[in-house]
């Protein structure tokens, strides 16, 4: 089978690490329960910054937050490496910055990522990811974003959303954490 994953807030804990970071670099405490509660993938508002100030700040971070210590979910890697070695193929899909496409490939290979070269894409826009997936002929893709999401309903692909506080709203076959997705894919594919 052809297994597809978004690689930030779905495989590692992109926003969280921000959302620590910016505490840091803003020297402001903001409390975790007003992380978890936010509606929008975007983090700044819970720092008071405006929209023009928070993407500043988030283009200005990058380089920190996707090649550093970012965490990975715990289970994401050890159930991508039992994927790959029953024979499945990994595929990632990413709409990181196109100028951040090596540095990411290189990134995934240290954290032990089973990764190749003509299974990672990167630098699209959301809205250009459905066409890849569909290209690829995916059986399964896991992506945490509402505007990715949205743009799946009809694919011929089963769609599972990485829970998270802005995708709630979504009725889509949801996971919390990637235990619960290893169950699912392997109660499925009995
Ligand atoms: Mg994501």
């Amino acid at each position: 089978m052809k297994f597809g994953f978004d690689i930030d807030d779905t495989l590692i804990n992109l926003r969280e690490y921000a959302f620590h970071y910016y505490q840091e670099q803003l020297d402001k405490r903001v409390d975790i329960d007003i992380f978890h509660a936010l509606k929008r993938v975007e983090i700044h508002e819970a720092f008071g910054l405006s929209d023009e100030e928070g993407k500043d700040m988030w283009n200005s971070s990058l380089d920190f937050l996707y090649f550093t210590n970012c965490p990975i979910y715990p289970g994401a890697l050890k159930l991508l490496k039992q994927l790959a070695s029953d024979g499945h193929e990994i595929f990632y899909i990413t709409s990181r910055p196109p100028e951040h496409t090596e540095n990411t490939f290189n990134w995934l290979i240290e954290q032990g990522f089973p990764v190749q070269k003509e299974h990672f894409f990167c630098g699209m826009k959301d809205l250009e990811k459905a066409g890849i997936i569909k290209n690829l002929q995916l059986d399964y893709y896991v992506d945490d974003k509402p505007a990715v999401l949205d743009t799946l309903t009809n694919a011929p692909v089963t769609v599972i959303v990485k829970d998270q506080s802005y995708n709630r709203h979504l009725d889509l076959p949801r996971v919390k954490d990637w235990n619960q997705l290893g169950d699912l894919i392997n109660s499925e594919m009995k």
